[in-house]
C-alpha cells in the first residue's frame, strides 16, 4: 500500500491537478462541424467558424462594434420599466431570472441601442442579445425600439434593428405581446419620416419579432445560415403532419422565396450596409432635389471610409 499511497497516488494527483489548471472556456465547440475553436481566434473571426463557415452568436456589443464606423459609438439610455410587474412564477421566479441574466450578461435586459456612424452616415441601431433569457421581448425591449425609432427622427437617420430572439418574453405575459404593435409604430414613424428602417436577421429570429417590427423592413438583410420563422420546425411538422424541405426557415430559402433580401456572412455585412444605405440615401435626396448627401456616389465594394474619405 505505501508504494500506492506515496509515489501513484501523487503522480495522479498532480496530473489531474495540471488539467484543472486550464481553464474550460477557452474553446468552443462549432454547432455547424463539432470543430474545437480556440475562442480569441474565434472572436477575431467575428464568431464564424473558419472550418466550415458556421456562423456563431455575436453579442450585441461586438455586432455595434463591428457594424460602426472605427467601432465607435455611442450607447442610448433606455428608460427603465416596471420589473416583473406579474409577479411570474415558473421554476423560478422572474425577478430571479432577471437578476440571473443580468449577472451573465452584464447588461439591463435583452437589447442595446447606440448611434454612431456607418460609412459615414449618422445611423441607429439596436442589437438584441440572445444570451439575454433568449433575447425575449418584454416591456425593455419594447422601450428599447422606441427610443431607437425616437432618435432615427430626431437626427434623420435610418434604423438598423438586428435580432435575435426567441419572441415575446413569456414573464410578461401580455404586456409582453403588446410590445409587436408598440414595435410597429416605432417602425412605421422612422418610414413615416421618410427615413431607412433596415433588418438584419441574425440566428436566430423567431417568434412574436418575426411577427412583428422584424418583417416590415424596407430592407431585409440576413446572415448566411439563420434561423427565421414564426413557429420552430418540428411544432409545424406535427401540426401539419407533413415532413418539411430540407433549409426551411433558414436565410436561404427565405431569399428564395421572396421574404428575404440579402444574403450576406458575416464580414461582408458592414459593407454591404454601407452599399444600401448609400443607395436609399442617394434615392431620398436625389428625386426630391433636396441637398445631396455627403455619399455621393454607390460605395465601392469592400471600401472602407476613412475620416479623410468621407
Ligand atoms: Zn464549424
Amino acid at each position: 500500500m505505501s508504494w500506492l499511497t506515496n509515489f501513484v497516488r501523487p503522480k495522479i494527483r498532480a496530473l489531474v491537478g495540471t488539467q484543472k489548471e486550464i481553464p474550460d472556456n477557452l474553446w468552443e465547440k462549432c454547432p455547424g462541424c463539432n470543430a474545437m475553436l480556440f475562442k480569441r481566434e474565434l472572436e477575431e473571426h467575428l464568431n464564424v467558424c473558419r472550418h466550415c463557415g458556421h456562423h456563431l452568436r455575436l453579442p450585441p456589443d461586438k455586432r455595434l462594434e463591428m457594424l460602426f464606423d472605427d467601432g465607435k459609438y455611442t450607447r442610448l439610455p433606455i428608460p427603465s420599466v416596471p420589473a416583473d410587474p406579474l409577479k411570474f412564477k415558473d421554476q423560478k421566479r422572474y425577478s430571479e431570472r432577471l437578476k440571473d441574466a443580468r449577472h451573465k450578461t452584464g447588461q439591463d435586459d435583452a437589447i442595446m441601442v447606440a448611434e454612431g456612424h456607418l460609412g459615414g452616415m449618422k445611423t441607429i441601431m439596436a442589437a438584441f442579445n440572445f444570451a439575454f433569457m433568449g433575447g425575449s421581448m418584454g416591456m425593455a425591449v419594447g422601450e428599447g425600439l422606441v427610443v431607437a425609432a425616437q432618435k432615427a427622427v430626431e437626427a434623420k437617420a435610418p434604423l438598423i434593428v438586428i435580432p435575435a430572439s426567441g419572441g415575446a418574453r413569456m414573464q410578461e405575459g401580455l404586456l409582453s405581446l403588446m410590445q409587436m404593435p408598440r414595435s410597429i409604430i416605432a417602425a412605421k414613424s422612422v418610414k413615416d419620416a421618410g427615413l431607412p428602417f433596415i433588418v438584419i436577421f441574425t440566428d436566430p429570429t423567431t417568434g412574436g419579432v418575426t411577427a412583428s417590427f422584424a418583417m416590415v423592413g424596407d430592407i431585409h438583410i440576413a446572415e448566411k445560415g439563420a434561423q427565421i420563422g414564426f413557429a420552430g420546425a418540428r411544432v409545424i411538422e406535427s401540426t401539419i403532419r407533413e415532413t418539411l424541405p430540407p433549409g426551411f426557415q433558414r436565410s436561404e430559402y427565405l431569399l428564395e422565396h421572396g421574404m428575404v433580401d440579402i444574403v450576406v456572412t458575416r464580414p461582408e455585412l458592414r459593407e454591404t450596409l454601407i452599399r444600401v444605405l448609400g443607395l436609399l440615401a442617394n434615392k431620398t435626396t436625389g428625386s426630391k432635389g433636396r441637398k445631396a448627401t455627403h455619399l455621393s456616389g454607390p460605395v465601392p465594394h469592400g471600401a472602407r471610409l476613412n475620416a479623410k474619405q468621407r
